[in-house]
């Protein structure tokens, strides 16, 4: 695989997850289990610029940085998808290694069921779904930490989610996937255990944990409510985007051009598994048309939809965000 794009250009490295996006069925319950069992904020409520009768929800830490914005594509009444190869399937999530205690009693208290009985790589994980059906992990780890705390979430800082700590990709085959891991995007192999191979990919405490899972026999995944539609990597800057698109494109990738989702610019691929990547940039975050008090209060829509902000607001089912304040 080339990596290099020539004319001298420095290319600036993936530097970790920049949000992972799923698709989901009813928007109320998903709100709900988003704030109320993850402690996540809704940092925007926006609408699925292919599809503006489906809004978009964006998750994550107080201000949605990258490397926690988990979002859906809430689709109402649909059936749920199912696992198997050519997807990501289960997405993990940071939360501190004495935090154990605190998320058995939350999720007991909130009616969720889980396996705990994990040890992936040395870190204790706890696996649940999410009301569709999506995978859940929740990693006891000394990585990562948390930048911007939502001071309302109903999980007390030193307990909440601090950032993805990955993904596990299912696949039929690991090597064409592992060309693009690591021989485009730059991530590098650390261990594995039977048929779980782990990847690194990013810098410092961004960095995450891609997990590829190899087993020729499962059934090729079915994508709607409860599958995770694709993974962006982040970025820093516009400048090093547009070297990222011309190196995607230059391997043979198919990437689409640079296309502006109003709160980061992206690019799109499949790798060889099947999997949808995309490519984002930090800036310019989702306090572009909120402040960080107003952040998810009201459905906001990139301007070139604003002509048509009545006919959307009639199309999308009413969401209420729960009441979430610190309880212990
Ligand atoms: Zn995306």
């Amino acid at each position: 695989m080339n990596t290099d794009v020539g004319s001298g250009t420095m290319k600036k490295s993936i530097t970790g997850i920049h949000h992972i996006t799923a698709m989901a069925s009813d928007a109320q319950r998903n709100v709900d289990f988003y704030i109320s069992v993850l402690g996540l904020r809704l940092v925007k409520r926006s609408i699925n610029q292919d599809a503006p009768d489906v809004y978009h929800l964006y998750y994550g830490d107080e201000i949605g940085s990258p490397g926690t914005a988990m979002t859906f594509f809430p689709f109402g009444k649909t059936a749920r998808g199912t696992r198997g190869n050519r997807e990501i399937s289960h997405v993990a999530f940071a939360v501190p290694t004495s935090s154990q205690y605190f998320w058995i009693t939350h999720l007991l208290k909130q009616g969720i069921s889980f396996d705990g009985h994990q040890d992936l790589f040395g870190e204790t994980v706890f696996t649940f779904p999410d009301p569709d059906g999506m995978l859940i992990d929740l990693v006891f780890t000394e990585k990562h930490i948390l930048r911007f705390p939502w001071h309302n979430s109903i999980v007390p800082a030193e307990h909440a989610i601090k950032a993805f700590h990955g993904v596990t990709m299912n696949l039929a085959a690991k090597d064409p996937s592992v060309a693009v891991l690591q021989g485009v995007l730059g991530a590098r192999p650390i261990e594995h255990v039977k048929n779980r191979y782990r990847y690194v990919i990013g810098t410092g405490m961004d960095e995450a944990m891609i997990d590829l899972v190899i087993d020729p026999s499962l059934p090729v995944a079915r994508q709607s409510a409860g599958s995770v539609h694709h993974i962006a990597w982040r970025v820093s800057d516009d400048a090093a985007h547009e070297v990222w698109q011309k190196t995607v494109a230059k391997n043979g990738l198919g990437s689409t051009d640079i296309i502006d989702r109003f709160y980061f610019h992206s690019i799109y691929f499949r790798e060889p598994g099947g999997i949808l990547y995309e490519i984002a940039t930090d800036n310019p975050g989702f306090t572009v048309d909120e402040t960080l008090d107003e952040l998810g209060a009201k459905l906001v829509l990139p301007p070139w939809y604003e002509p048509h902000r009545k006919t959307i607001e009639n199309a999308l089912p009413p969401i209420h965000i729960p009441n979430s304040t610190v309880t212990s």
